[in-house]
Formats: structure tokens, sequence, C-alpha cells
């Protein structure tokens, strides 16, 4: 068996490799599909969760984030930004480590989660947190690309939903087709589009004989695609999709359009739920924002028998505070076997 190479080299045939000189990567993609048991049951489906969390910095953010920084780097540049909610951050910072480039990266004060921020200080970018929101923060990294020789990371840049695809490659690689369903997190909206071009480009080349549903959840304090207007001030748990005014807003609403799918919304309550059940039933700690897609299968149900891919998009660890949070604290024994009993009678 030959070892995997990295994205770019394995689906070398199905990207936009134009310029390419120098590949960055660290090995990403190739994550688990797991049969989902316990989840099957509840919602009478077949499903199968896409274990993203599982990437290089532990979210699927590294699959555009070797195109990008791949490209930046074969163009010649040698500085890189994003505004990210955490998990964008985190890649550009590895990613460009790993290609001897610069990164800064511009963060919502108080509203990332302690270990993406964690990564991008560790990785070495230049962290800078601002007073506002996700939104403003891309607005300011898109500006900050007219001031000074600096590449923007993030999914408005082009090669990102480009890489981001392989995940729906994999998904078909795995399974032998594409899904009746595929659910899906929505924050920027890249990934959901990125995901319909990774499926219809297969679909189109014969690989697989039928196209998903995409169906999106969206937090419902950051809802703006289900409301059909921007969010000023959204509000969630899951800060990875805490976004009031998405990028790929158009492409996603396409996608759910061709694939007859929806976008809609979840409770702060319902996604936890969901977070709890994935961990305790199905042994997957994947991080809040995550949890959506499995939040919005047992909300709103899925036809019988159908066959769903729930793509849990970043790791638990990333977010302890919420972790811990949303658990009973262990309790503390004198350290002697008598208490230990009488604590577990
Ligand atoms: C970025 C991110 C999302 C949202 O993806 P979009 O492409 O912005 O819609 C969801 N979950 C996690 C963990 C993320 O990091």
């Amino acid at each position: 068996m030959t070892p995997w190479r990295g994205l770019l080299h394995e689906y070398a045939d199905w990207l936009d490799l134009r310029g390419v000189t120098d590949v960055v990567t660290l090995l990403e993609g190739n994550t688990p599909l797991i049969h989902a048991p316990r989840l099957s049951e509840l919602v009478k489906a077949d499903v199968w969760l896409k274990l993203e969390g599982l990437n290089p910095t532990g979210s699927f953010k590294d699959r555009g984030m070797t195109m990008a920084i791949t490209k930046a780097k074969s163009a010649g540049a040698t500085t890189v930004v994003c505004g990210s909610t955490g998990n964008t951050s985190a890649a550009a910072a590895a990613f460009a480590a790993r290609a001897g480039m610069s990164c800064v990266v511009l963060v919502p004060q108080g509203k990332v989660a302690l270990g993406k921020l964690a990564q991008a200080i560790v990785y070495g970018a230049e962290v800078i947190q601002i007073r506002g929101n996700f939104d403003r923060a891309l607005t300011m990294a898109r500006e900050l690309t007219q001031h000074l020789p600096i590449t923007i990371v993030n999914s408005i840049n082009p090669d990102r939903i480009e890489g981001q695809k392989t995940g729906a490659f994999e998904v078909v690689d795995a399974l032998g087709d594409a899904p009746d369903i595929l659910s899906i997190p929505v924050g920027n909206a890249g990934n959901i589009s990125a995901y319909w071009r990774g499926f219809t480009q297969y679909h189109f080349a014969g690989v697989s004989s039928i196209l998903p549903k995409m169906w999106g959840f969206q937090a419902a304090g950051a809802a703006p695609i289900v409301l059909g207007h921007r969010v000023d001030e959204p509000e969630t748990i899951a800060t990875a999709i805490r976004i009031g005014n998405p990028a790929s807003w158009v492409p996603a609403l396409e996608a759910v359009d061709e694939s007859h799918g929806a976008i809609r919304a979840v409770t702060d309550d319902e996604l936890l739920a969901a977070y709890s059940f994935l961990a305790r039933n199905e042994s997957v700690f994947c991080e809040p924002a995550s949890a959506a897609s499995v939040a919005g299968l047992i909300k709103f149900g899925v036809p019988a028998g159908s066959r769903v891919v729930c793509v849990l998009t970043g790791n638990g660890l990333k977010d302890p505070d919420t972790a811990v949070s949303q658990s009973v604290t262990p309790v503390v024994i004198e350290a002697t076997m008598d208490d230990l009993l009488r604590h577990l009678q």
C-alpha cells in the first residue's frame, strides 16, 4: 500500500493546479468516514460521520489551506492574511510556517475557542484580536491586501474552495457512490459550496451515479441565509459559525437549489444536545459548530432508510471551555479507598 501523499498529489487530476511549482502539504485529508449506529437507529437512516477533526490542524480548513498556501507560494507571495473565527487562522498559521511564509491573522476578541487561538500563536502567526466580529475581521483582511503586498487566504480566495471540494471526493471514494443527503454546518458558506463542486465534478465524470441533496445548518442566532438577510450581531456558542454575512452566500444557495436541498437553523440547545449525543453514543468528540450537521438531522428528520453523511468539521479538543462548561464538574474526594467506595455506592 502506498502511503497517503496529501490532497494535491492524490487528487491532482481533479484540481486546478496551474502555476503550482512547490506543493505545501502536511498530508492533510484522508479522514475517516465512520458509521454511526446509534444515530442511525435514532433517525431511522444509515448515517455516516466524516471526521474532519482528524486533519493536521484539527479541522477541514486544512483542505483549502494546502491549496491556497501552495498557490500563494508558487506565485511568489511571502505573507498571507486571514480574518478568522479560529480554524482558518490555525490552518493558515500552520501551512504558512511549513512554507516559510509569514502569516497575519485577525480574530474577534474573546470569541475564538482557546485551542484555536493557541494553535495560531504556537505556529508563529502574528495574531491580532480586533474589537469587532468575524465579518469585520474579514473586511479588514480584504482591505489590508490593498495596502500591503499580502495574499488573503480566506475562502473568498478561490483556491480554498477548490481544495475543500476534495472532502466530497473522499466521501464518494469511501462509500462507492454519493450519499442521498450531505449534512453540513454553514458559517461563511464556503464548505457547502465546495462539497457541491466536488460532488458535481465526480458525478459528471461518471464516478458517482447520484448527486446528494445538500442540507446546510446554521446556528439560530447566526442564520442570515435562513432569514434571508444579514445579521449584524450574530451570536451563538458555536463560534466557528458565528457569522452574519457569509462570503459564499450565492454559491451556497445555488448548491441548495440545484441539489433540492435546504439551509435551516438549529438552536444552541439543539446543537449542544447533538454534541453530547455524539460523544456519549458514537465516541466522537467534535466541536460545537460541527454538531449542527447532526442536530439538524435529529430536529428535522430524514427520509427513512436514506444514506446520510454528516460532516463533522472540527475537533472537540479545540474548544475545552464549552466542553467543560457543558459537563458536570468532577468531584473531589480524599485519597482513600473508603472515600472512593462511599462515593461510588
Ligand atoms: C469554518 C468552519 C465551519 C463553517 O464553514 P464555512 O465554510 O465557513 O461555512 C464550520 N465548522 C467549523 C469547525 C469550521 O471551522
